[in-house]
């Protein structure tokens, strides 16, 4: 099969299986899911500054629609691939169901380093990439948001492409868009946040104390690692390391996170950092802390270094940052995994409220979003605990087993067609 050249995908689909022996599922059902619905290969030529085209290779992967219009964000990285993008639209659709939402599985991507295009580079390629995935997307359908190497500006301009095509502003098309154009408030800090949310569930449920000796270590210092970062240290814990591609800082007095923001936005990237000891990617995983929340990509804790990782509770900002042999080891260590599934929901829950708000023309404060976050969030955090103490399997078993049980139901009721 085409989808399972990546590990990454490989890995999905044991874990698929395990909660499915673990929860006695439908084999017709497993059979289902262990494959997408539907993918869409596109060539997007794009015509650089220097006047010649380039052309770039996208994907737009429909896992499940069973329980309405696929969501899952775009990727803009140099390893996206069909196959890694089939995992994350996987990822998608069980996030979704665990969280309750009316909304099935999706994903999409470009093969493209971000970092080197011009604004203009970047807006040519956003436009034609939304023209050729055009039939598949709508609010009906297929709704993108931002991830890995997007934001709200990628969105907006999928937004116009696809209106313009319309002849009518269509919102409800994307969600992470910006607030002037029918974004939520609490939207951009939805992942982040709705991290630590579960961060705090977690160590009441382990009665660890979350206090100024509390290290936390977060890899990844974008949009959800920036997040989730700033609000360790608001409630209180101290951040020792973050890092980016270019590798990490660590200080285990902890660091001054305004400070490397400022950093940051003058020289790009971390690297030079003066105030802390530079680290690699790799060395961060390793450090003595008690919270580490991996927030870049995929396949960074392995059955090579996951017996080395110090820290008690492993929140996953990513997607499949944590292969299957690590999480064993992780388990067996006693070490507690909050799963991607649950850990970074908080941006597609959010992104759910954004796609509620468009559609009813009425927009909520930003405490309201965060309160309604926080709910489900914590919610759902009891509901997978209480799973995953009943069945003593880790946290990712027992978030897939909630999942894939609601989705299992709809699949079942619906019927295999024809
Ligand atoms: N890309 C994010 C994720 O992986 C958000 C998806 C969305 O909001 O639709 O969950």
């Amino acid at each position: 099969m085409i989808w399972e050249e990546s590990t990454f995908y490989q890995n999905a689909v044991k874990q698929l299986e395990y909660a499915g022996q673990v929860m006695n599922l439908d084999p017709n059902v497993l059979t289902r899911l262990k494959m997408p619905k539907r993918a869409l290969i596109v060539s997007v030529p794009v015509r650089m500054d220097d006047g010649n085209i380039k052309v770039f290779e996208g994907y737009r992967v429909h896992h499940s629609m069973s329980m309405g219009p696929a969501k899952g964000g775009i990727r803009y990285h140099p390893s996206v691939s069909l196959s890694e993008t089939a995992a994350l639209a996987m990822l998608m659709t069980f996030k979704c169901s665990l969280m309750n939402l009316p909304l099935g599985g999706g994903k999409g991507g470009i093969a493209v380093d971000p970092s080197k295009l011009s604004r203009g580079e970047k807006q040519r390629l956003t436009r034609r990439y939304t023209t050729e995935i055009l039939p598949f997307i709508g609010p009906e359908k297929d709704i993108p948001a931002p991830d890995v190497g997007t934001d709200s500006q990628t969105m907006a301009w999928i937004l116009d492409t696809y209106s313009q095509e319309l002849g009518y502003c269509v919102p409800g098309v994307v969600t992470g868009k910006p607030i002037e154009v029918g974004g939520s408030l609490g939207r951009e800090e939805a992942t982040g946040r709705g991290v630590v949310y579960t961060i705090i569930e977690a160590s009441k449920a382990l009665n660890i104390k979350l206090d100024e000796n509390t290290k936390v270590a977060v890899q990844g210092f974008g949009n959800v690692g920036r997040a989730a970062a700033k609000k360790m240290q608001k409630i209180g814990t101290t951040v020792v390391a973050v890092s980016d591609y270019t590798g990490g800082i660590y200080n285990p007095k902890g660091l001054d996170l305004d400070h490397v923001s400022a950093y940051i936005a003058k020289n790009k990237t971390l690297g030079g950092y003066p105030e802390a000891e530079a680290i690699s990617n790799e060395q961060l995983l390793e450090l003595p802390c008690d919270i580490l929340i991996p927030a870049a990509l995929e396949g960074q804790i392995t059955d090579k270094n996951a017996a080395k990782v110090k820290a008690k509770i492993i929140a996953e900002g990513a997607n499949g940052p944590t292969e299957s042999a690590a999480d064993k080891i992780l388990f067996e260590k006693n070490v507690f995994v909050i799963p991607d599934i649950l850990a970074n929901a908080g941006g597609v829950v959010v992104s759910y409220f954004e796609w509620v708000q468009g559609i009813q023309k009425l927009f909520w404060t930003e405490k309201e979003v965060n309160n309604k976050l926080f709910e489900i969030m914590s919610n759902t955090f009891a509901k997978v605990y209480a799973v995953s103490l009943e069945k003593k399997v880790n946290m990712r078993t027992a978030a897939l087993i909630c999942g894939i049980d609601r989705l299992s139901k709809a699949m079942l009721s619906r019927g295999f067609f024809p």
